[in-house]
């Protein structure tokens, strides 16, 4: 009798793994589905939706059986559909846990969207729920698989430049609509959430290392009247116990999408550096060109499938997406505190 996290991983060679969706927003549209066109390693086979309409729809454009539709409280229902053996959850970051928990009680491997959680505890919680059901648990960092970022990577590896010991970061947009990502119990916060993770990720990979220490500043509101839960801008900057120091913005109200890493030997930088594809980076050796764009979520997705057809532990697995929640808390800790010191515990 195999554990059900096994299940996945004893398919005749060469089949392709089956991912649900959950979740048919921007995101899923814009990206996963079409990403899912080209992986090699899984494809779309089902989704969960709030809309059947929706989901027949997708099931009839991507050619899986319209009984692979499930709703937000049938998940457990996929539970024994030899179909699926991915399920990827792509709600708002307040409800990752609850449909992530669902999924790996099915028996599914779980891709949890960033944030991971809205909180610390919830990612504790999704950590236990796969465990127990003997199933991997990853989180949507797709930057771990563009070119562009695998170069600083490579630098920290190498150390070629030496450490990278002064960094700065920026991801800003100006949001024009009332949506959940500005509701505290559906996005677990503002702009550092869903944007400042970015810039928190890129400082951990540029050192290679957690940070110790943080202080942090809410930026004066704007539009406070928009902006009644959650932060329209904050400033943050992260001690690493070898004294790297890492500054971060993250702003709904204004323009910015960029990393700057110093190390004694050498720099690297990108700008833009977070978004899909026309990435821009150099180093001080010289600008860096990976063209045509990859398509980083396909290559996240089929990495996620490889780990499970291999055991091979992932990357960007569920313990990262908890330690940026613990960095987060940090950061929200000491701007509550009018920019405190906050030692970070992981
Ligand atoms: P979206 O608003 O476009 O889509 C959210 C989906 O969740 C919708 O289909 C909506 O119907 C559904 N949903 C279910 N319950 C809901 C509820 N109670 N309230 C609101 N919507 C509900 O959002 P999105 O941009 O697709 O983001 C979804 C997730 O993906 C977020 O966690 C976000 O941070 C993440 N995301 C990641 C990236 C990336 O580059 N990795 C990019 C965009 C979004």
């Amino acid at each position: 009798m195999l554990a059900l996290g096994e299940r996945a991983m004893a398919k005749e060679p060469g089949r392709k793994l089956g991912v649900a969706l959950v979740g048919l927003g921007n995101y899923s549209r814009g990206q996963l589905g079409p990403a899912l066109r080209k992986t090699k390693l899984c494809e779309l086979k089902g989704v969960v939706t709030g809309s059947v309409a929706k989901g027949v729809q997708w099931a009839s454009d991507y050619g899986f059986p319209a009984t692979n539709v499930w709703n937000y409280d049938t998940i457990h229902e996929m539970a024994g559909n030899p179909d699926i053996d991915i399920v990827y959850v792509v709600t708002p970051n307040g409800l990752h846990a609850k449909h992530a928990i669902a999924a790996a009680k099915a028996g599914k491997h779980v891709i949890s969207e960033k944030p991971m959680a809205n909180n610390v505890a919830d990612c504790d919680a999704m950590i236990a729920a796969c465990k127990e059901a003997g199933v991997r648990l990853s989180i949507g960092y797709r930057l771990h698989f563009d070119p562009y970022h695998g170069v600083l990577r490579d630098l920290v590896r190498t150390n070629e430049f030496g450490p990278f010991t002064r960094m700065n970061g920026t991801f800003a947009f100006r949001m024009g609509n009332r949506q959940w990502r500005i509701d505290k119990k559906l996005a677990g916060g503002g702009p550092l959430m869903d944007l400042g993770v970015y810039v928190i990720q890129e400082s951990c990979m540029a050192t290679g290392l957690t940070p110790a220490a943080v202080t942090a500043r809410e930026m004066p509101k704007q539009r406070p009247d928009f902006f009644n839960e959650v932060e329209e801008g904050i400033r943050w900057q992260l001690e690493f116990a070898n004294g790297a120091l890492a500054d971060g913005y993250a702003s709904y109200n204004d323009g910015g999408d960029s990393f700057h890493s110093d190390a004694k030997g050498g720099w690297f930088e990108m700008d833009p550096a977070y978004i899909y594809g026309g990435l821009r980076g150099a180093t001080s050796k010289g600008p860096l060109n990976f063209k045509p764009d990859v398509c980083q979520q396909a290559l996240q997705m089929d990495d996620f499938a490889d780990c499970i057809n291999t055991g091979r532990a992932s990357p960007v697995p569920g313990e990262m997406g908890r330690r940026d929640l613990c960095i987060i808390e940090a950061i929200y800790g000491s701007a509550a505190a009018g920019g405190k010191r906050v030692e970070i515990e992981v």
